[in-house]
């Protein structure tokens, strides 16, 4: 299948209808503004919401879609205004791609919740052309949207950072929970949860995973630094963990019950969602307003956070623990992670499985 009219060529895979199954796609990417720098993708991570996309989950998806929006790759054109990189850099793009740079949310920085936000992919483009993502050769971006990667970080395993690393990384900061010696849960041992362990940790917390069942227990202790483990289909170990936590993370992608989660916080807890699933959470008012307790929501983060999340990475040297894979296994990539099988983020080595097709 083809996409013509615009002035890059590019290659990547698509999804063409709500089956959700990939394909080549040729299609093009504007040319490179004053203000844009042209990337070669190396690697790109795959996200639960590539999946949501690609299925429609959330309505609005428009086809064909090329998703991915952890991306690290390569410099290789810049703009006459490009001042931030050169080529042959290393970089990264996230979530997002452009905002209107000008609003009150935008000047806090918050570029994530502007208005006229535009993401990676399955947006409109600043010139009007549809946005496609990193499951593709290259990708043209605005310079305000494009990241430094901190040089001790691997280019694959650092990639899911662009998302799940900020997605984890920004209510952690926002909502106070980065304080040493508090007790910090994090539901859902998936692409986000694995790497909000490694941030309390590195936080001073103590973190305990949450998860639906014993399988992750071992390597959630052993290799990601995890203090304990409760799991959430066991009644008896909810009761015994009630009222102990100050913090939930809640990372879990389908529809799922809060009424546990929230009588693990203590009183004044917090818990936060920064799942996505498709349809509302029924939320149980009794155990909120009896312990005075807060649920809250977070979406990615801006460019100086991302930025800054990406440096603290690089000094405390957290990568993602991953499963590199090529582009022509992506849908079975799809299922697995459809299952919760993947330990913990698969990321695409897109450059050299794309020169393959
Ligand atoms: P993931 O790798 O699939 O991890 C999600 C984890 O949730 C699974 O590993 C599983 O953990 C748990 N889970 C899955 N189904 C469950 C169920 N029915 N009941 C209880 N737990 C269940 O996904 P991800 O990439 O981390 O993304 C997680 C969610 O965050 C998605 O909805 C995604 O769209 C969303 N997201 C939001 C943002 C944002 O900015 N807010 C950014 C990125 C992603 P266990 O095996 O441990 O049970
Ligand atoms: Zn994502």
């Amino acid at each position: 299948m083809a996409v013509t009219g615009y002035a890059q060529k590019s290659f990547g895979w698509a999804a063409t209808d709500t089956s959700g199954v990939l394909s080549p796609l040729h299609f093009s990417r504007r040319e490179n503004g004053s203000d844009d720098v042209t990337i070669k993708i190396l690697y790109c991570g795959v996200c639960h919401s590539d999946l949501h996309s690609v299925k429609n989950d959330w309505g609005f998806t428009k086809y064909p879609i090329v998703p991915g929006h952890e991306i690290v790759g390569l410099v290789t054109k810049t703009g006459c205004d490009v001042q931030k990189f050169k080529v042959g850099d290393r970089v990264g793009v996230g979530v997002i791609v452009g905002s209107c740079k000008t609003c009150d949310i935008c000047q806090q920085d918050l570029e994530n919740y502007c208005p006229k936000v535009i993401f990676t992919y399955n947006s409109r483009d600043q010139d009007g052309t549809r946005t496609y993502g990193g499951y593709s050769d290259i990708v043209v971006v605005d310079q305000h949207f494009v990241l430094h990667i901190p040089d001790n970080l691997s280019s694959d395993a650092c990639a899911p950072l662009l998302c799940a690393g900020i997605t984890v990384y920004s209510p952690m900061k926002y909502y106070g929970m980065a304080e040493p010696g508090k007790h910090l849960g994090v539901a859902g041992l998936g692409g986000l949860g694995h790497v909000a362990v490694k941030f309390g940790k590195a936080f001073g917390l103590k973190v305990t995973v949450i998860s639906t069942s014993q399988k992750k227990e071992s390597e959630a202790i052993n290799k990601l630094g995890a203090d304990s483990f409760l799991v959430s289909t066991d009644p008896a170990q909810l009761k015994a963990a009630m009222g102990t936590m100050d913090f939930i993370i809640d990372t879990i992608a389908a529809v799922h019950s809060l009424a546990p989660l929230l009588d693990l916080l203590k009183m004044n807890g917090k818990l936060v969602t920064v799942g996505l699933p498709d349809k509302p959470l029924e939320l149980p008012i009794f155990p909120l307003v009896l312990g005075r307790k807060l649920v809250g929501g977070s979406d990615i983060g801006g460019m100086k956070e991302t930025q800054e999340m990406l440096d603290f990475c690089g000094k405390h040297n957290i990568n993602a623990d991953i499963e590199l894979i090529h582009i022509d296994y992506i849908n079975t990539a799809f299922e697995r992670l459809a299952k919760s099988e993947v330990r913990y983020r698969f990321v695409i080595d897109v450059a050299n499985s794309l020169a393959r097709n």
